[in-house]
């Protein structure tokens, strides 16, 4: 892809904070040793990353006001700044971009388009300057593919407050997050989203689970006994949320594609060079065919996954579950392909494949399954042409 001096600055900055700062604290965070928020906190000063979020956003932190004042160069210049820096983070650590992404994207986008002006005044600038930790629970224990469905949190409107009772899991940061943006069921059994905070006389949090991968990003889940939270907690004026939900969780897939992007690059450009320099035979084996031709098939998806990434057309539902569903196979697929031409050292930790290999499986569970893609684009696809 052909960049433009601002973006390859823009590009060159985060990569260098990455493979610096992120990568000496991946190990520790890998062990729970180190959870993700300092560094969090340290790249967002450092990269000036809540100036610019506020200004992607429009929203001004100061005044709570909308500004309208964007050109149409800052804005494509600011949407290549937010993915660039996804890839970067998911190319030396996607679980560190998953705790940032559930933070900022999930909890902070969610309030912002479905707040109130005071509710977004005082609950985002925290989250995007990392000052706190937020977390965004749908998910329940008999709840996941079908979450609005069978939910069974609920949220009894008693007097000036509502009280929610339930249990959510596999909640991203869940651990240790300090805001918590609960979906419940409301008296008229509509789904409703409500600010909870970490301290509220009932709101538990379970330890971090262990898991396959992204263990960088602590998951765990949170328990809801009798929380009573403000009406002014409520998110979106009491019109029933799924309709907003689905519309979030399509913004969140484009987001989990790019975290597959970025660590199928980081894998495919591990295995080229690797190729490259490891003898066997007498010769580097990628001048063996059957090793040109794993990587050149490597190459064909990740040029297309690139595409679908870096488009920034305005993506339909339909569309952001097609680039999930192919760019999450994208990832796990390089990077596999990844450790089998690494051979016996691609299936040791040192050479950095493995690790992601394990990240990459989550984006196609978290999000929505591949099958929940599938199911949505057939869906849309048969509406569109009913
Ligand atoms: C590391 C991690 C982080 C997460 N973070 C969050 C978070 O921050 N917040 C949050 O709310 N959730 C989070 N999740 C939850 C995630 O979104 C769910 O795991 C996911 O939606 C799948 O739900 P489930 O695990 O209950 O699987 P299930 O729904 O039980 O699915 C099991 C299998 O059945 C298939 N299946 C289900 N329904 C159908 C159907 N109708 N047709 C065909 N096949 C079907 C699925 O595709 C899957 O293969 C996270 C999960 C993980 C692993």
């Amino acid at each position: 892809m052909q960049l433009t001096e601002s973006q390859r600055s823009i590009r060159d900055q985060f990569r260098r904070f990455m493979e610096h700062k992120l990568a000496a604290q991946t190990a520790a965070m890998e062990t729970g040793e180190l959870l993700p928020f300092p560094l969090m906190k340290e790249m967002t000063d450092e990269l000036g990353l809540a100036l610019e979020a506020e200004r992607l956003s429009n929203f001004s932190s100061l005044s709570g006001q909308r500004s309208h004042s964007r050109d149409p160069e800052t804005a494509v210049l600011l949407r290549y700044a937010q993915t660039q820096l996804a890839v970067e983070m998911c190319r030396v650590n996607p679980g560190f971009a998953l705790s940032y992404g559930a933070s900022l994207g999930l909890f902070g986008g969610n309030v912002r388009s479905r707040g109130t002006p005071e509710q977004v005044a005082r609950w985002v600038p925290p989250v995007l300057r990392c000052e706190k930790v937020a977390s965004w629970c749908l998910t329940e224990p008999g709840a996941g593919s079908d979450a609005l469905g069978a939910m069974k949190t609920t949220a009894h409107l008693d007097g000036d407050s509502y009280v929610l009772n339930g249990e959510k899991t596999f909640i991203t940061n869940g651990p240790y997050a300090d805001y918590f943006l609960v979906y419940a069921k409301d008296d008229a059994g509509a789904v409703q989203a409500f600010f909870a905070e970490r301290g509220m006389p009932g709101l538990a949090t379970s330890k971090p689970f262990a898991k396959m991968g992204m263990r960088s990003s602590p998951t765990g889940s949170v328990f809801l006994d009798n929380v009573r939270v403000p009406r002014e907690n409520l998110l979106g004026g009491g019109i029933d949320d799924r309709a907003h939900v689905r519309k979030s969780l399509a913004s969140e897939r484009i987001g989990l594609a790019v975290m597959s992007y970025g660590i199928a690059e980081r894998c495919f450009e591990i295995a080229v060079d690797y190729a490259k320099s490891r003898v066997q035979g007498g010769k580097p084996i990628a001048s063996y065919q059957l090793i040109q031709q794993r990587l050149a098939r490597m190459y064909v998806a990740l040029s297309n996954a690139r595409r679908i990434i870096y488009d920034d057309s305005e993506q339909s539902v339909l569309d952001a579950c097609a680039g999930k569903l192919y760019v999450a196979e994208v990832g796990t697929f390089v990077a596999m392909e990844a450790i089998h031409v690494l051979g016996g050292n691609g299936y040791m930790e040192e050479y950095v494949v493995e690790r992601l290999a394990r990240d990459a499986k989550l984006v196609e569970i978290g999000g929505g399954t591949t099958e929940i893609q599938i199911l949505t684009i057939a869906r849309h696809l048969l509406a569109e042409h009913a």
